[in-house]
């Protein structure tokens, strides 16, 4: 793989001068540019949870309006981002942008395109910078039986990852939850290997895309927030996999689950049992693997929780007060 690190100085300089330009155009000075906001028509302001950001990260943006916005959304890498509107706040939209695992380090622009329902125009647009993720590396040296599937297992996996891809591609333009999500183990607040590369043989693998939630066989895996069910069924690298939709284009992923208990078009409540923890697929041990797609973004699915807060224990009092 090719080294980023001569050219992160250069693109850090690349930014900050396009985050001086953007605060010029704002009329502020460019000393006063450590608020991640936006430049924006007036009466719209843009805000983002940072603007250096890295590999795998999640960014909550929020735009705030002087008159209620009838349509806007959002645009990064090409893809358009949904932006909710909270309920009883018409004149707050948020959403959601994921920086893929892999998206090369640079300076990438967001922008906002809304019209209020008077039909007077607004946009706004902000430079983010990316770096590299510090993502951890193993090099291992194995038999070659266990670098080299075979070709019926080559075939199989590919199959099942351009599944995945187009399954990720959909947005569903409703957003399914509301409020906070959780982390998807009872008791467990943080998770592993998030972008870790293994090296076998001195062949770099993919990079790891979500994170690994320590569990016995057995262990109920709650769903993160509210959803619908697109995918249950058993993969070659997953094993037993559930994949949550939760709308706005964004998926949860549930892998090496020892059973499934639940199928595809299940409308799934916050918190709801939607298998257990186990060791299909092909892993050393029972775990949880767990990712979080964001417009076909791979981020660190524990930035969710971080963002919008963590709402296992609402959902735990919320399922024992049910009649
Ligand atoms: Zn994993």
């Amino acid at each position: 793989m090719r080294s980023q690190d001569g050219t992160v100085p250069q693109m850090r300089r690349t930014w900050l001068a396009l985050v001086c330009l953007a605060a010029g155009a704002a009329l502020l000075p460019c000393g006063a540019t450590a608020k991640a906001t936006g430049a924006c028509t007036a009466g719209t302001t843009l805000r983002l949870s940072t603007l250096e950001a890295s590999q795998g990260s999640l960014l909550l943006a929020e735009v705030r309006s002087a008159e209620p916005l009838a349509e806007v959304s959002g645009e990064w890498g090409g893809r358009i981002i949904p932006l909710w509107q909270e309920a009883g706040k018409e004149s707050v939209r948020k959403g959601l942008v994921g920086v893929d695992l892999e998206l090369a380090p640079g300076a990438y622009e967001f922008k906002v395109i809304g019209q209020a329902a008077s039909g007077e125009k607004t946009s706004c647009r902000v430079m983010v910078a990316v770096k590299k993720g510090r993502f951890a590396r193993e090099k291992l040296q194995v038999g070659k039986q266990f670098v080299e599937p075979s070709p019926e297992q080559i075939k199989r996996a590919g199959e099942e990852r351009q599944k995945l891809r187009e399954l990720f591609d959909r947005v569903t333009p409703e957003r399914l939850w509301d409020g906070k999500f959780r982390i998807p183990l009872d008791g467990v607040t943080t998770g592993s290997n998030f972008g870790k590369r293994r090296i076998l043989n001195g062949n770099p693998g993919s990079p790891h895309g979500g994170v690994d939630l320590p569990g016995t066989t057995g262990t109920p895996v709650h769903a993160a927030q509210r959803g619908r069910v697109v995918l249950a069924e058993e993969l070659f690298f997953s094993g037993n996999t559930v994949v949550e939709d939760h709308g706005l284009g964004i998926y949860t992923f549930y892998g090496h689950l020892s059973e499934i208990e639940v199928k595809v078009g299940d409308a799934l409540e916050a918190g709801a049992v939607l298998g257990k923890v186990g060791a299909t697929g092909r892993v050393t041990g029972p775990h949880l693997h767990w990712g979080l797609t964001v417009e076909r973004a791979r981020v660190n699915p524990l930035l969710i929780v971080k963002l919008l807060g963590n709402s296992s224990e609402e959902a735990v009092r919320k399922e024992s007060s049910k009649p």
